[in-house]
């Protein structure tokens, strides 16, 4: 195909780049002259992506990439330069169509075949001849709704129906073998016979709406195997197509999730009860494509597994790769059933409770191990959960860095075990070094701190060697606030100085606590040393991440709420979705402020 460098100017001209890119870059907002965003051709937790409006060009200080509108759809789509020219002119709505010299090229005519065999098939299904496959996916839960928006088909019981109909219609019938949509006879030689034969026919389509393959399930035990799929073609690659995507990518953007279930049936499932935002590889387990292609729309991936799903493992491994996009992934398994017949049972709220009480990718892991080891002591198990925690490589969490990540997780072993925190991370760090864990966390008396303690206890820190920040900090916290009785008289001492004399000197603080408890911890607190680079920046971490998990403390309170409830629970729901929406807003506010920490 060729085209007119006019045309092409015009085209360049009638987009502006960054109402492109934000299809593409959810996080891109206007910054000063310039847009900027997480890039979404690296991973990175604070934008170096911009687009400079006057120039109509990108550059990511990152990665080094850079070009303009072209540049930018070639490299996002994986696409040569004529196809993003035509992509944007696309989305300009400019009709290039008779531009297009006769096509020698394959894909349209693969693309017409699977169109023809499609409609084939579908109209196949909605005939009387067709019943047994219909009633089939009744039988199943599929609603007649369903069943035309996702063009579902049936294909006869037949040699070579769809063969003989093709060869009417003079399609390249060497294509069709070649498609996976007939096969070759041994025996007759230049004659066809179908390769989908009596079974239910779900058509796979592009991001584009094109059909782009078939998947075939029997309906009868005889008929083996189970699903009979289309071979990889020029526009079929597994790894980089998802199934329903083209039906879920709108409601994806729009919530900035998406959730990926194992089968056809479970995304049609969903679809038919009202959460569309869900898609499903296509016999592989995640790729890396496949996240890529989700980072570009959405943050926040959940992997939705069935009850007694094989496939996890293989998934937890491919998980790891998204650490090259900017995506947080999160782990949710059916209590029982796969999402089909979950959904049909309970409806969609109950399947949208266990959605949201989906987990980070650690969390399931440690998890699995502790319920696996249940009954065994459980500071044997240590080890395995301490190489889980060492091989975290990133923080799934924007505001996180990998070291604050590690550590969050020591402390809610500590919790979990009731083992001293202390102790705890001492054996970790033997544990790092490959020395023998000997003490088995059980050294050392110290109380087991709560999160909030902990937190509590850090801020008293802070203003001990900053007492600079004192004022900040007492705008958003009253001793009243604090839940730990020591944290708390320390607290009031502090607000009862500063607010006498406009400004904290730390010494004074220890004329209220002559003796005590305070005062061994103000002397601790004095003797760890602290270097923070930026004080406010770290006070401002410790007040997001305190407001954060209180929040979440909640939203657990009440998704256990719902588990048990009866009649009240929608109210339990109303609830969970405010504080999810707080959460969210509290998470846009760090990523925005760009300062709570910058690694
Ligand atoms: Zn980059």
């Amino acid at each position: 195909m060729y085209l007119e460098k006019e045309l092409i100017e015009k085209i360049r001209e009638s987009v502006l780049l960054q109402d492109v890119a934000s299809r593409y870059i959810p996080s891109l907002k206007k910054k000063g002259k310039n847009y900027t965003g997480l890039c979404p051709f690296h991973k990175e937790k604070t934008p170096s992506f911009s687009i400079s409006p006057d120039k109509q060009i990108f550059q990511c200080f990152g990665c080094n990439t850079g070009g303009n509108i072209f540049t930018f759809i070639s490299k996002i789509e994986n696409i040569g330069f004529i196809e993003s020219v035509k992509r944007v002119a696309d989305i300009a709505g400019i009709d290039i169509s008779n531009q297009e010299n006769e096509e020698s090229a394959v894909i349209p005519s693969i693309r017409r075949i699977n169109k023809y065999a499609m409609n084939f098939y579908h109209a196949y299904l909605l005939s009387s001849q067709g019943q047994a496959g219909k009633n089939y996916l009744l039988n199943r839960g599929v609603s007649e709704e369903a069943i035309i928006s996702f063009k579902l088909g049936f294909s006869p019981d037949s040699w070579d129906r769809l063969s003989a109909n093709l060869k009417n219609k003079k399609a390249d019938l060497e294509l069709a073998e070649k498609i996976g949509l007939i096969g070759k006879s041994q025996k007759y030689q230049g004659s066809y016979f179908d390769k989908l034969r009596n079974r239910v026919v779900f058509p796979i389509f592009d991001r584009s709406n094109n059909i782009i393959a078939f998947g075939g399930r029997a309906i009868s035990n005889e008929n083996q195997p189970k699903y009979l799929n289309s071979p990889e073609s020029e526009v079929y690659q597994k790894r980089n197509i998802l199934y329903g995507l083209n039906f879920a990518q709108d409601e994806i953007k729009e919530l900035d999730r998406a959730i990926i279930v194992e089968g056809y049936l479970d995304v049609i499932g969903c679809h038919q009860n009202g959460i569309r935002n869900v898609v499903a590889p296509l016999g592989t387990a995640l790729t890396e494509n496949h996240i890529k292609i989700l980072s570009q729309l959405c943050n926040e991936v959940i992997m939705l597994f069935d009850s007694d799903s094989a496939g996890i493992n293989a998934s937890l491994k491919s998980i790891e790769t998204s650490k090259l996009f900017n995506v947080e992934i999160k782990i949710a398994v059916l209590p029982q059933d796969d999402p089909f017949d979950y959904i049909q049972k309970k409806g969609a709220r109950e399947l949208m409770v266990i959605i949201d009480s989906a987990e980070k990718p650690v969390d399931f892991k440690i998890r699995n191990v502790i319920e696996r080891n249940r009954g065994k002591d459980n500071v044997s198990i240590l080890p395995e959960l301490f190489e889980i925690i060492k091989n975290i490589s990133y923080s799934a969490d924007l505001t996180k860095s990998t070291e604050a990540e590690k550590s969050s997780y020591l402390t809610k072993l500590s919790q979990t075990f009731k083992i001293n925190e202390e102790a705890i991370r001492a054996d970790y760090e033997r544990f790092v070094k490959g020395e023998k864990i000997n003490n088995h966390g059980k050294s050392g008396k110290g109380e087991i701190l709560s999160y909030e303690t902990r937190a509590y206890r850090d801020l008293i820190h802070l203003i001990i060697h900053y007492p600079e920040i004192t004022g900040d900090i007492l705008i958003d916290f009253s001793p009243e606030d604090i839940r730990d009785p020591l944290s708390k008289s320390i607290f009031a001492a502090i607000s009862k100085l500063y607010n006498k004399e406009n400004e904290l000197r730390v010494d004074k603080i220890f004329d209220f606590f002559p003796k005590g408890l305070e005062m061994d911890f103000l002397n601790s607190t004095i003797q760890k040393e602290a270097s923070v680079e930026d004080p406010k920046a770290a006070y401002k971490e410790i007040y997001v991440n305190l407001k954060l998990h209180n929040i979440e403390k909640k939203i657990t309170e009440y998704v256990d709420k719902v588990k048990n409830s009866g009649s009240d629970r929608l109210e339990y729901l109303a609830e969970i979705e405010i504080l999810r929406r707080e959460k969210e807003k509290l998470s846009n506010y760090i990523y925005n402020r760009g300062s709570v920490r910058n690694t």
